[in-house]
Formats: C-alpha cells, sequence, structure tokens
C-alpha cells in the first residue's frame, strides 16, 4: 500500500510558519497585503475567493476584494490593475479566473506587474522560470513541488509523466520537474497511447480534470502518483483524476483528493503573498 501524502497536514504546517513570518514583518510596520479581483458571478470562483480570504484572515494577511460586473471593459479592467500595480499598501494581484469571454484573460494578466504577480501567471514570471531565476511559480505546481520536497522524493534521473499541459498546471510543472533533473514528459488530449507513456513513469503527474481517468493498468510498480484534478461525482463527492482505490495498492506514494494538493495551492499562494511583501520592502532585493 501507498504512503498517503498528507497535503492537508502539510498546507496547515507551511500557514502556520507564515503566520510566524506575517507577525514578524508586522512588527516591522510591514502590512502584507493581497487584492483579489473577480469578474462577474461564478459560483465556483466564489467558494475559491472565499477560502483565499479566510487563508489570509488566519495568517494575518489582509485582504481586499474588488467584484466587478460582467460588463465591465477591458480597458477598465486594464486601469484597476493599474492603480494596484502602483499602490504602495497591495503587495500581491490576483485576478480570478474565468473572467468573462469578451475580456482577455492573457492581456489582463500581462498587466499586472511581476513584482505584485502572486499567482505566477504573467509572461515574466513564467519566462524567469523557465531560465532558472528566482519568481513567483504558479501555486498548483508550486505546491506539487513542496509535497515532492517534503516527502524526500528525489526526482534526479528519474521520468515524471505530466498529463495535461494547461498555462496554470502542466507547463509550469515542466520547468519545475525539469530543474529537478528529472526527465520529462507531456501529455495532452493529442497524445497517442498515454498508456504507453504512463507505464513508464517514476513520477505521474495528473492535471486533465477527468475523473478516475488513470487507472492501475497505467501505472509501474512503487511510482509516485500525484492527482491534480477535481472532479464532482453526480452525488457531489470530489473526486481526482486517479482512480484512487486501485492505483493506491499499486503506488509508492499518492496524493488523495481533496486533501492532497488541493490544500497546498492556497498554502502556496499565501506563501507569495509573504514573499512579495518582504521583497518589496527589501531595498537589496534583486526580484
Ligand atoms: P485545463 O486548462 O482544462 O487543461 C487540461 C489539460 O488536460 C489540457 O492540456 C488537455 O489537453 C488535457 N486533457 C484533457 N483531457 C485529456 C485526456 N482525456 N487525455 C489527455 N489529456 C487530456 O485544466 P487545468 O486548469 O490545468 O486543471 C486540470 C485539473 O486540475 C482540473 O480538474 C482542475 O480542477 C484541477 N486543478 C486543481 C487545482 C488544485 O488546487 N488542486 C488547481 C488547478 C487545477 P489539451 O491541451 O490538448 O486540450
Amino acid at each position: 500500500m501507498a504512503t498517503i501524502i498528507d497535503g492537508k497536514a502539510l498546507a496547515k504546517k507551511i500557514r502556520e510558519n507564515l503566520k510566524i513570518e506575517c507577525d514578524k514583518l508586522k512588527k516591522k510596520n510591514i502590512n502584507p497585503k493581497l487584492a483579489v479581483i473577480m469578474v462577474g458571478d461564478n459560483p465556483a470562483s466564489k467558494v475559491y475567493v472565499r477560502n483565499k480570504s479566510k487563508a489570509c484572515k488566519e495568517i494575518g494577511i489582509e485582504y481586499e476584494e474588488y467584484l466587478l460586473e460582467d460588463t465591465i471593459t477591458q480597458q477598465e479592467l486594464n486601469e484597476l490593475i493599474k492603480k494596484l500595480n502602483d499602490s504602495k499598501e497591495i503587495n500581491g494581484i490576483l485576478l480570478q479566473s474565468p473572467i468573462p469571454s469578451h475580456l482577455n484573460i492573457n492581456q489582463a494578466f500581462k498587466s499586472i506587474t511581476y513584482r505584485k504577480d502572486v499567482d505566477g501567471f504573467t509572461p515574466s514570471s513564467v519566462g524567469k522560470l523557465a531560465i532558472g531565476e528566482d519568481t513567483f511559480i504558479s501555486c498548483t505546481p508550486h505546491g506539487v513541488m513542496k509535497m515532492i520536497d517534503e516527502y524526500n522524493i528525489d526526482l534526479t534521473g528519474k521520468d515524471v509523466v505530466i498529463l495535461g499541459r494547461s498555462n496554470i498546471v502542466g507547463k509550469p510543472l515542466i520547468q519545475c520537474c525539469l530543474q529537478k533533473n528529472a526527465t520529462v514528459t507531456v501529455c495532452h488530449s493529442k497524445t497517442k497511447n498515454i498508456k504507453e507513456h504512463t507505464k513508464r513513469a517514476d513520477i505521474l503527474i495528473s492535471a486533465i480534470g477527468q475523473a478516475k481517468f488513470v487507472t492501475a493498468d497505467m501505472v509501474k510498480e512503487n511510482a509516485v502518483v500525484i492527482d491534480v484534478g477535481i472532479n464532482r461525482t453526480e452525488e457531489g463527492k470530489l473526486i481526482g483524476d486517479v482512480d484512487f482505490e486501485q492505483v493506491e495498492k499499486k503506488a509508492s506514494y499518492i496524493t488523495p483528493v481533496p486533501g492532497g494538493v488541493g490544500p497546498m495551492t492556497i498554502a502556496m499562494l499565501m506563501n507569495n503573498v509573504i514573499k512579495a511583501a518582504k521583497e518589496q520592502n527589501d531595498k537589496n532585493s534583486t526580484f
């Protein structure tokens, strides 16, 4: 049976350490602050945003929410971002996706200064990650890497297979795993014979959003299996991309859903806000 990678416990530990960091900053009159922009009325986004504000409160990070009508223009959105870029009080800016389809999300991300890009989505952050410079790493891949580190899983020379190539999960994971000296394969919806790839994986990371897509026959004996996927069953239960009950018997390590990658994502967002506040208040920062 696999060792369960306990994302919930690790995320709690990270948040507790961040609270200590945050208290230290406050003693120096630095008050870390996150601004969250939400456009329109997406129920799932509301839940995500509520969870982020809860985590901020617990750590002591100040939090400001901008709820915009879904009729807002690109120019109005960009102007708000510019105002937040220029604000001395705001350390981190997060634009909650999705946004209405008449708006261009990449253009909006581009207008966030990389120094406040706590989601790690701007071209500057993505480019800095690709050339190995210190930057904000997108929170979910960052959380995955923290879990791998915490459980002392060495990626050197290992075959990592990533399912999914999205800008927010799959692609940043490629860079993160390369930096850890893994040999990386990425599969997506046009990949032929996915099983041939997954069967070779020492570490299999699934981020496609298909319930129970990864079955035991697709997994190598003793592989490490990280499940980023979040899918809802007809009964409303949350499940991952991996058939947990079967794959658990074959893997060496496995993340559960819920309680795996999910809590790590918010913890790493909090980590990025504290980092932003530190860097912005450090005269010697080269960030
Ligand atoms: P996304 O933007 O929809 O990307 C999905 C990726 O999976 C795409 O690259 C797509 O291929 C690929 N894909 C879809 N079906 C496939 C299939 N049958 N075979 C192979 N590849 C397939 O999704 P995302 O935002 O990266 O999220 C992925 C999953 O992770 C979702 O379940 C999401 O809810 C979850 N998620 C969880 C967290 C967390 O905190 N735990 C954070 C973010 C996302 P193409 O590129 O060819 O279309």
